[in-house]
């Protein structure tokens, strides 16, 4: 059990709104915020320098708490400034020319797509999206057809940005994987909020942020990759963090998932990090996992019972984000009139899951995040601000 009360007291910005934006950019505790500004304020006195080697031991230890959160070894962590650099960084290792296939699935995220056609533009690969059942979830059995031997990468997004769908990942890794293909999961929507174990997915990588249910600082991410993959993998833009320049002709990679991290880095921003994954590490993440479940099973059955409103997330299984629409007033206008009525929502649209809203029919949808900090009685707020819209 979470003591809500406890929780609640640790995290000053949910006093004074009704905050339902983890998906966006969630709220820190107390003592994540004081991590970073006391980082800042010891570079501030001694040089970032002095200040990184007095904290050495806190940033080493990092990739082992993610790797605790993931069920990984610290080895296979690399540490990014945001999910999306973590999944560039690992796409841009692989050699994917005229022939190579990629699939990605009809939650696919914006960034995520724009990489791989990108990718198409330069080197001549295909991507190809995998049709979805009628819930918006990957049909496995159209991925199953799709699948051959010329199928290099597979693109996975757990949760998406703009609808409470949970991905069947582990299913659609286990084909993906039988036909040889590697397994990328975007995990930015569901770390921190559900309980996610590499192993039991069956993912050869995953990528995330610190930002959104984590609760950690803005400019984090990071990256797993399993760690039988990483000698073959070669990284774009590898800098002497990653390797080291050995000969003058010649440079050698870091054995482990540090071949894909950068040397400059937001080093308060990661000692921030740290304090957050070790307070969701301390809570248990299948205790956050539930307690978030329920928070947005109770919005949605509340919103569900207004007249104006249309709940839009379906399928078998539903995570924190609840998303809707209200009958007559834009997105847009329902978020603005929230928050002046003290409730914070998000509004995800067509341009960041193209394949997904437009399958369905919307250009935009309210996103409402409850993190497990939200209070019963803020929901109830919450469902009678749009009440009274
Ligand atoms: C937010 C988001 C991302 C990108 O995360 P950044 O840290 O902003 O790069 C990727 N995928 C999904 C599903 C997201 O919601």
């Amino acid at each position: 059990m979470i003591d809500l009360d406890a929780e609640r007291r640790r995290t000053p910005g949910c006093t004074n709104q009704v905050f339902l934006d983890s998906a966006g950019s969630s709220l820190p505790t107390t003592e994540t915020t004081e991590a970073v500004i006391s980082h800042l304020r010891r570079e501030a006195e001694v040089g970032g320098y002095r200040a990184a080697e007095e904290r050495a031991e806190d940033l080493a230890a990092l990739p082992a708490s993610l790797a605790a959160l993931l069920g990984c070894e610290a080895g296979e962590i690399a540490l990014t400034d945001s999910a999306t650099r973590a999944w560039t960084q690992l796409v841009g290792s692989l050699r994917l020319g005229p022939g190579d296939r990629v699939l990605i699935c009809g939650n696919e995220y914006a960034s995520n797509a724009i990489a791989l056609l990108q990718r198409a533009r330069l080197d001549g690969c295909s991507v190809e999206a995998v049709p979805s059942r009628p819930g918006g979830q990957v049909d496995l059995d159209a991925l199953a057809g799709m699948l051959d031997e010329k199928v290099r990468l597979v693109s996975l997004v757990q949760v998406p940005t703009g609808s409470g769908q949970v991905a069947p990942v582990a299913a659609a890794a286990r084909l993906a994987r039988e036909a040889g293909a590697l397994v990328l999961l975007d995990a930015c929507q569901s770390v921190g909020q559900l309980a996610v174990d590499v192993r039991a997915l069956g993912v050869d990588a995953l990528t995330a942020t610190g930002r959104k249910w984590l609760r950690g600082p803005r400019g984090t991410g990071f990256l797993y990759v399993r760690r039988e993959l990483l000698a073959g993998l070669e990284p774009r833009g590898a800098d002497l963090r990653a390797g080291t320049w050995t000969a003058p002709d010649d440079y050698e990679l870091r054995a482990d998932a540090g071949r894909f991290e950068q040397w400059e880095a937001d080093l308060a921003g990661r000692l921030g990090l740290k304090v957050a994954v070790e307070h969701l590490l301390a809570l248990g993440p299948a205790t956050v996992e539930a307690a978030v479940r329920a928070n947005a099973t109770a919005l949605r059955d509340g919103l569900a019972t207004l007249p104006r409103v249309t709940v839009h997330d379906l399928g078998p299984d539903l995570s924190g984000i609840v998303t809707f629409t209200l009958d007559g007033t834009t997105p847009e206008e329902v978020k603005a009139r929230l928050r002046e009525a003290g409730v914070t929502v998000s509004v995800s649209t067509v341009s960041s899951t193209l394949l997904d809203l437009t399958e369905r029919g919307l250009d935009a949808v309210v996103r409402a995040s409850p993190h497990y900090f939200v209070s019963p009685a803020d929901l109830e707020r919450a469902v009678a601000a749009v009440a009274a819209l």
